[in-house]
């Protein structure tokens, strides 16, 4: 038997499961596959790892689908001031909440809390089906849409299927939807770390040799860090002894935050410049990951996904308003239009930003210095910078500016 629905979004993470809910909420009947159930719960005191920065824009989102109160439950940590500097030069850099009309700058939060905040208003949403564990195993192109057949027989069909899938999107294969993009040769080492000093709701980046270190602020008071090495030397901190990683980590901290004192459980993940070809097809489109990964410097790339689902969600319930057909071409192009020339622009200047501070030559560094300073005591500039990096762009989807449209 084939089920059927509006609309097929494949891939329930931060992406996958907003679009999900936004889609729900605007009454479209909507099927949610992924290949497992997302963590729901866990041991107090037991952090995950992978956490993102949340933009203004982003929080705008969540609060719109009735996410927001969730994560904020759950631990949120919010940032009031942002200080980044030059390892090798004097450069540096501050953006401060009290320079904007808002109390923090964004908020640190574990990627698990939002998945999970995000799966709570899905069971809430009758317009919603969520279904895990589900494994595609292929896609065809029929008349009037898409259908998928999962490895277990099951079929679902629909006018319009998402992938949201992730960077390694096997929807996005069987569409044949190229990408185009370079491994980093770096990788982003994840832990948390107890720090002797307070991180004061700051978020601090250090530019190295290798690529930045940034201590993250956590809601419990230790720190996230997301260290870019060379896949060669993250492989071989990840071997070390904690007591060894830590010195290191405090060497390359510059001793900002005084000494290193305990560090959890460590990761690294294989950092990657990519960008599909396209973002939609027939009866198909892309979002989040499967569209676009961008190097984390920056901490952008979930963000950039929530604004992929938020426009995405936004053409679908307006196209459905208007008496226009899920199956028509229009819609989909329109979204690729908004969201692709955005996510490129932000992706090449991660790009650049990263390769700028890899060049370890006296007169980069005099460069960086000098560009670091200027901007710092360049107010317009500076707020241009702030705001964007907040999310606060001019074309944002309605949600994202905080405007609930169905
Ligand atoms: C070190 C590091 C730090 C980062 N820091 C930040 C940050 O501070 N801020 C920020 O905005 N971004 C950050 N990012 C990027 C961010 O983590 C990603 O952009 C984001 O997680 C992408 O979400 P997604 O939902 O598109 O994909 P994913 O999180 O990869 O989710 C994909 C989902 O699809 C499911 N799935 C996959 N394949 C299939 C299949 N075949 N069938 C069914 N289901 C499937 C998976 O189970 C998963 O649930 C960081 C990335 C890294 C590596």
């Amino acid at each position: 038997m084939t089920v059927q629905a509006e609309v097929i979004v494949v891939g329930g993470g931060m992406v996958g499961a907003a679009l999900a809910c936004a889609l729900g909420h605007g009454g479209i009947d909507t099927l949610l596959l992924d290949r497992r159930s997302p963590e729901r719960e866990w041991d107090e005191g037991q952090r995950d790892i992978r956490v993102s920065a949340l933009t203004k824009a982003s929080q705008a989102i969540l609060e719109c689908i009735g996410a927001w109160s969730g994560i904020v439950q759950r631990g949120a940590a919010p940032y009031k001031d942002m200080r980044v500097w030059d390892g090798r030069s004097e450069g540096y850099l501050h953006f401060d909440c009290a320079d904007t009309v808002f109390t923090e700058l964004g908020h640190i939060v574990e990627n698990r809390i939002t998945v999970a905040a995000l799966w709570d208003v899905l069971d809430s949403l009758p317009t919603v089906q969520c279904i895990t564990p589900a494994e595609i195993e292929g896609m065809d192109l029929t008349e009037n849409g898409r259908r998928l057949r999962l490895t277990d027989g099951r079929c679902f069909k629909a006018p319009l299927v998402i992938a949201a899938d992730g960077r390694e999107s096997a929807l996005r294969s069987m569409a044949g939807i190229g990408v185009t993009g370079w491994p980093y040769q770096q990788d982003g080492l994840v832990a948390t770390v107890q720090t002797e000093f307070e991180h004061q709701a700051t978020a601090w980046q250090r530019f190295l040799e290798e690529g930045p270190l940034a201590f993250l602020p956590l809601f419990d008071g230790q720190c996230s860090i997301v260290w870019t090495l060379s896949t060669h030397t993250a492989q071989r901190y990840l071997a070390l002894p904690d007591d060894e990683f830590l010195r290191l980590l405090q060497q390359a901290s510059g001793g900002i935050l005084g000494d290193m004192l305990k560090i959890g459980p460590r990761a690294a993940f294989p950092l990657k410049f990519q960008f599909a070809d396209r973002y939609t097809d027939a009866h198909f489109a892309l979002a989040g990951d499967a569209a676009h990964a961008m190097h984390p410097l920056a901490g952008q790339g979930a963000n950039a996904g929530l604004l992929d689902a938020a426009a995405l969600a936004e053409a679908i319930i307006v196209t459905k308003r208007d008496g226009r057909p899920l199956a028509g071409k229009q819609y989909l192009r329109q979204y690729e239009r908004w969201r692709k020339g955005d996510n490129l622009m932000m992706m090449m200047s991660m790009d650049l930003i990263n390769k700028t501070y890899a060049v370890d030559s006296p007169i980069f560094a005099k460069l960086r210095s000098f560009g670091m300073n200027r901007i710092n005591h360049t107010a317009a500039l500076k707020d241009y910078l702030n705001r964007h990096a907040m999310g606060l762009r001019d074309d944002l989807p309605c949600l994202a500016k905080g405007d609930i449209f169905w």
